[in-house]
């Protein structure tokens, strides 16, 4: 039986983002906003269906608050664990094809994420997403929106919420956004795709 739903762990010191994305800033999104979706979840799930439900029936079956902090919970797990020290560079294998068939080139592709999180009016997420046949395609999301709602599987996500970039870019979103292709972590986003 499960306990209680909890974070992933960060697979990288608070500081191994830096200059990208600063320990400060690991602390508070990490540490104070992802520890918070994790604690309201539990919070608002317990005497619930959802009380011993894995995050993804949650985020799935749910709605209104208890999905809000599913969603974010699910979110900044996958955000989370899309980098590492020393990433960026550019996708391989069936990820690498698969960008360049459906976005022209990689560079491309960066273009269209960066401008769909930059047009995304508040709070969300920029998501690559796959379908069932492994085709690609960028989807903007408000809130804690994700593609598995869409019955899409999230391989990328950006977060496009203040608090993930305003203690280092403050309003500049877009800067943010174009920074973090420097720490992407490909081999786990490759992971994600196969
Ligand atoms: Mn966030």
């Amino acid at each position: 039986m499960k306990t209680k739903f909890e974070k992933v762990a960060l697979p990288y010191a608070t500081d191994a983002l830096e200059p990208v994305m600063s320990k400060r800033t690991i602390e508070f999104h990490y540490g104070k906003h992802h520890q918070a979706y994790v604690d309201n979840l539990n919070r608002l799930a317990a005497g619930t269906k959802f009380e011993n439900a894995d995050l993804i029936t949650v985020v799935k079956e749910s709605d209104g608050a208890i999905f809000n902090n599913a969603g974010q919970v699910y979110n900044h797990d996958l955000f989370f664990t899309s980098f590492k020290k020393g990433g960026g560079g550019e996708p391989t294998g069936a990820l690498a094809k698969a960008i360049k068939e459906q976005f022209g080139s990689f560079e491309q592709f960066k273009e269209q994420f960066n401008a769909a999180g930059v047009a995304l009016f508040g709070s969300g997420w920029v998501w690559l997403a796959k379908d069932a046949n492994g085709k690609l395609s960028i989807e903007k999301e408000g809130g804690a929106g994700n593609p598995i709602t869409k019955g899409l599987t999230p391989i990328l996500g950006f977060d496009v919420w203040e608090h993930a970039y305003y203690l280092d870019f403050q309003n500049r979103r877009g800067d943010h956004l174009k920074e973090l292709w420097n720490i992407i972590d490909w081999e786990t986003i490759g992971k994600r795709y196969a």
